[in-house]
């Protein structure tokens, strides 16, 4: 963390008092500023306390290669969800050789994962939406969970995401700064949220960053092994992604309890599946 500015720790909300001011002011303004410019202002401020989650996607990696030229400590850190494509851990070896940089891996509670596997089945997130919901809580949202709480690792402050408007309809929105609504007290940075497509295979290009494999082979996004599959030509960038799964909404159906107040259908199960 800065000697000069002092982030506060992980703890209630995240407001803008708890930026810098040009960190504030750009949050305010509600406009893009360019990646690079964003990712200085940001370390500058959080130091290590800012850390990249990636799952090594051409996004991930661009903001890693912009990273590390800040930054050559910089956290960086993924998800091993256990189903992950044999083409994704080689290329993960190979960006730390690449690099030289350590990749913190986080997994799931193996106790989840056994009583998930163990109820719904190997493959029961391709029964319903509210089974693949349950399965990505359990192997992808509560690790990532742990982390900002603090458990077991130092908590980041704020992290880096690699998301870009044009991705899909649920991102066309996404600021750049923004406090992160899944983990309270923690800021989260999408400096390439403007981006598009080709900007960011003009960067790679440009900067010789390593590429996944997989894009190779026609996958337009890159998940868990057996949700993930390449998409055909017209298909949209994350088609490719739970591709069984029709409608566009992604909501979670309302369940009752017994006072009549609303809850996700996720939270039911997940509970009934945690004990
Ligand atoms: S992407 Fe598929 S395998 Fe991976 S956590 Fe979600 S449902 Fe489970």
């Amino acid at each position: 963390m800065s000697t000069l500015l002092t982030a506060p720790l992980n703890s209630g909300e995240a407001t803008a008092s708890s930026l810098s001011p040009r960190l504030r002011a750009w949050h305010a303004a509600g406009q893009d500023v360019a990646p690079e410019a964003l990712l200085a202002e940001a370390f500058r401020y959080w130091g290590r306390d800012l850390a990249l989650v990636t799952s090594f996607q051409a996004e991930g990696m661009v903001l890693l290669d912009m990273s590390l030229r800040l930054r050559p400590d910089l956290r960086v850190i993924t998800l091993d969800t256990g189903r992950l494509p044999e083409a994704t851990h080689e290329f993960m070896d190979q960006v730390s050789r690449h690099y030289l940089v350590p990749i913190e891996i986080l997994s799931p509670e193996h106790a989840e994962v056994q009583r998930l596997v163990s109820q719904r089945g190997a493959l029961g997130f391709r029964e319903s939406r509210l089974d693949r919901q349950l399965c990505c809580q359990v192997r992808k949202v509560r690790p990532l969970e742990a982390l900002f709480n603090g458990i077991e690792r130092d908590a980041p402050a704020a992290w880096l995401a690699g998301l870009r408007r044009e991705q899909t309809p649920s991102r066309s929105n996404a600021a750049q700064i923004a406090a992160d609504d899944a983990h309270p007290g923690v800021w989260k940075l999408a400096p390439l949220a403007g981006w598009s497509a080709t900007d960011v295979a003009a960067y790679s290009a440009a900067h010789a960053v390593p590429r996944h494999p997989l894009y190779d082979a026609g996958y337009s996004s890159i998940g868990c092994a057996p949700c993930t599959r390449a998409v055909q030509a017209g298909e949209g960038e994350r088609a490719g992604r739970w591709w069984w799964e029709q409608d566009a909404t992604k909501e979670c159906g309302l369940h009752l309890t017994a006072s009549g107040a609303p809850r996700r259908a996720l939270d039911v199960a997940l509970e009934s599946l945690l004990g």
